[in-house]
């Protein structure tokens, strides 16, 4: 019995090294010249970039994290997460509610106010669930937060208004602290939020591509790169899966490739499963690689919720995650801008992109445009998963589809879930037991 994997990230990867370990025959098909998916890193002139934007390993799922650790055994460096928001000017310790006291002091008086107004008002029973993610967020924080913080940075990382949004992923993926330590962080008690990512990991050399690379060795010979999938195609039970040029048979097929390019590549797929599988939102990255000669900040990564600073929603610090990914002397920034296909930053071109991050980078004073010695850009289509007011209905239409005809869905774009690294492995590893 032949597995064809199709889709050669971080998924599919773990995917067929499992199945490998049960003694079964794997192929993986991956379209880019090079496997990992988003967990690919890229070495250049002494510096080496993740290019599917930051990465870190972390979780709070034990065995996964023991997995991920695992495999970068040797290689691996542990770094105590340092991270800010970018707000007027000051470095407000992230998550936000655990950073108030780093507030201008009328910022934080509304801040504090308005959360007890509303836990009281929640309490109470006076404000109606939340139907929305934007409602979501001023249920849960209050109007001040929402407005100095929540709203404005989900805006601009989601590219979709809060309104339109629904808010059933929230729970693990946005930090909630115990009100104790959202009144402490106001009066300056320091505490620390989302305490199972407080210590991360990464590794020393290869940037996040390492671990795809550890996970990968033992079926390399399995994997088959530029080889683009655009037609499956079922055959009295056999899977003749093509690239235009060549075909693979296989006994069986897990995809983890986008669910989009999956649909677009079967034939007699239901008009009203196309329209659904086209009407699920995501959203694109813009990486922009800075190296500079000197030193950055002690910190992780920093959040930048105002639209007026730049386009960047995130910068990232890689250097201050291992030495070895920049070269003496120098340090590494990565900026990432979300953004849809056909936007105003789709049509940018590198050099506009490089310059509005340069001067962003001034204007924060993080670094001079002369201190510069690196710069490079990374577009990927496929990156975040936005959660419409319309994904259930949309998505179970989709999973029914490909369940109906044997082909399962594991992984980010596949489940068409906001996964990270470990709810990817999760997954393949639920795949087994289930
Ligand atoms: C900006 C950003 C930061 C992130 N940071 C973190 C982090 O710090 N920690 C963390 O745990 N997670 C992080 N993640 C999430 C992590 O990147 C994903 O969870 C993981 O990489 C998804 O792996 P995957 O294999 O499911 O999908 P992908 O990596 O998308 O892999 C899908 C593969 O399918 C291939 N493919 C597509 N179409 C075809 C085709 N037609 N034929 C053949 N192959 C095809 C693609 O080339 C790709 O290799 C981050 C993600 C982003 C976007």
């Amino acid at each position: 019995m032949t597995t064809a994997i199709l889709g050669g990230g971080l998924s599919g990867l773990t995917l067929a090294r499992l199945l490998h370990e049960r003694g079964e025959k794997v192929i993986v098909l991956e379209a880019e010249p090079q496997y990992g998916g988003l967990c690919r890193s890229r070495a250049d002139r002494g510096f080496t970039f993740d290019i599917g934007g930051s990465h870190i390993i972390f979780s709070r799922d034990a065995e996964v994290l023991a997995f991920m650790r695992r495999m970068i055994e040797g290689n691996e460096e542990r770094t105590v997460r340092n991270t800010k928001i970018f707000y007027k000017g000051r470095y407000v310790k992230y998550p936000f509610e655990n950073g108030l006291y780093d507030l201008p002091p009328g910022d934080r008086f509304f801040c504090i106010s308005e959360f007890i107004k509303t836990l009281i008002a929640v309490e109470r029973g006076d404000l109606p669930a939340p139907e929305n993610f934007h409602e979501w967020i001023y249920y849960t924080f209050g109007r001040g937060i929402a407005e100095c913080y929540m709203v404005p940075y989900n805006e601009k990382i989601w590219k979709y208004p809060a309104t339109g949004m629904s808010h059933h992923w929230v729970d693990g993926r946005i930090p909630r602290p115990p009100v104790e330590d959202v009144i402490k962080s106001a009066i300056g008690i320091p505490t620390e939020g989302y305490p199972h990512q407080a210590v991360f990991s990464y590794p020393r050399e290869g940037g996040i591509e390492a671990l795809a690379r550890a996970i990968a060795k033992p079926v390399e010979p399995s994997i088959r790169t530029g080889f683009r999938i655009t037609s499956i195609r079922n055959h009295d039970g056999h899977w003749q899966i093509s690239d235009r040029t060549e075909s693979v048979v296989a006994d069986r097929i897990i995809c983890t490739m986008p669910v989009q390019h999956l649909l677009a590549a079967l034939d007699g797929v239901p008009p009203e499963v196309t329209e659904a599988c086209g009407s699920l939102k995501y959203n694109s990255l813009v990486c922009v690689n800075i190296g500079i000669r000197g030193t950055v900040p002690d910190l992780s990564w920093l959040y930048i919720p105002d639209p007026a600073i730049g386009k960047t929603n995130r910068v990232s610090f890689p250097s201050n995650y291992s030495r070895q990914v920049a070269p003496d002397g120098c340090s590494s920034i990565l900026a990432e801008i979300t953004h849809q296909a056909g936007d105003d930053v789709a049509r940018m071109t590198d050099r506009q992109l490089i310059d509005e991050v340069v001067e962003m980078l001034r204007v924060m004073q993080l670094a001079e445009p002369g201190q510069v010695v690196y710069t490079s850009v990374v577009r990927q289509p496929f990156a975040y998963v936005v959660y419409d007011t319309r994904y259930p209905g949309n998505i179970a239409m989709v999973r029914d589809y490909c369940g109906s005809i044997g082909i399962p869905l594991v992984g980010r774009f596949a489940q068409f879930e906001y996964l990270n690294m470990d709810g990817c492995i999760r997954s393949v590893m639920d795949f087994f037991g289930s």
